[in-house]
């Protein structure tokens, strides 16, 4: 992890359960980024639900701060 990189404060508005999984709507606390995250179903191995998280992994820019990489 880098020193200083911000990690999105994800909290779930609402969630869904679906065919595939559980459809989950996150929205950042700090910077109020959405997106959508499916989770597999509970029975599947905890490694999948890991590498949906690490998808979500870009930086945090709230939006209280100038974003430095493409504004
Ligand atoms: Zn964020």
């Amino acid at each position: 992890m880098v020193r200083g990189m911000r990690e999105h404060a994800w909290i779930t508005e609402s969630a869904h359960t679906t065919l595939e999984g559980r459809l989950l709507y996150v929205r950042c606390a700090q910077c109020g980024t959405r997106r959508m995250d499916l989770q597999g179903h509970p029975e599947q191995p905890p490694s999948a639900a890991s590498r949906s998280v690490a998808s979500l992994g870009a930086a945090c820019a709230p939006a209280s701060k100038p974003c430095a990489l493409n504004h």
